[in-house]
Parts: structure tokens; C-alpha cells; sequence
């Protein structure tokens, strides 16, 4: 017999030398913790995707040539996969108007429903 380390509690335990638990109940905890951690992971993975999302339309329609064209309806712009309840962070402006942002790009919505898109710079943020 042979002292392992249990991979959970990290107690030493005898057993044979491929057991790599001390009992059921760490093997258990162990394993699901493992499948909580990779659903977290998942998850967050999700979100960034999103606010990626979100980032680069942003980024698309502050980018248009002309100031007409840099304002679009906030319908529009849900219809193009945009999606309004994820942000990184939101401000106050000088005209007490709440903008959100999605890492340096955000905007402001006005009161006919038009997204007006802003730009942050890094030193800024
Ligand atoms: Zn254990």
C-alpha cells in the first residue's frame, strides 16, 4: 500500500496506486465543481461574445462617412444583433445623459429612439 493525495481535499489517504480520491464524497465534490467551473467558463464566454457583438456594430456605425449616417434607430439596431441589457460600464454626460459602453465604444439613445454612437479613449476609460 502506498500513500496517495486526494485530489480534493489533498489529505493522504492508502489505496491503490490509480485511486485518486479518498472517498466517494471527494471524488463527487470534485467532479462537481469541475462541471460548475466549466459552465462558468461557458457562460462568460458567451457574454464576451456579445459585448464583442455589440462592440463592433458600435464600431461600424461610428466609422460612417457622413453624420447623417452615424445615428441609427434603436429597432434597427437590435435587428442587426445588437443586444441593449449587455454593457461594460455606463456615464453620466455633461448634459446628464446616461451612456453605455461596450469596452471603448458606447452610445446614447435620444428621444426619437436613435442610437447616437461615442467613441472613449483608452486614457479616457
Ligand atoms: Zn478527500
Amino acid at each position: 500500500m502506498t500513500k496517495q493525495t486526494c485530489l480534493n481535499c489533498e489529505q493522504k489517504f492508502s489505496g491503490r496506486s490509480d485511486k485518486k480520491f479518498c472517498s466517494t464524497i471527494c471524488k463527487n465534490e470534485f467532479n462537481n465543481f469541475k462541471t460548475q467551473n466549466c459552465q462558468t467558463k461557458q457562460t462568460i464566454k458567451k457574454i464576451n461574445q456579445l459585448l464583442a457583438r455589440n462592440r463592433r456594430l458600435l464600431e461600424q456605425i461610428f466609422s460612417r462617412k457622413t453624420p447623417e449616417l452615424k445615428s441609427i434607430c434603436r429597432d434597427r439596431l437590435a435587428q442587426k444583433g445588437f443586444c441593449f441589457q449587455f454593457f461594460t460600464h455606463s456615464l453620466t454626460n455633461r448634459n446628464g445623459e446616461t451612456c453605455y459602453f461596450c469596452y471603448d465604444y458606447g452610445y446614447r439613445l435620444t428621444s426619437k429612439n436613435e442610437v447616437i454612437p461615442l467613441k472613449k479613449q483608452l486614457e479616457d476609460l
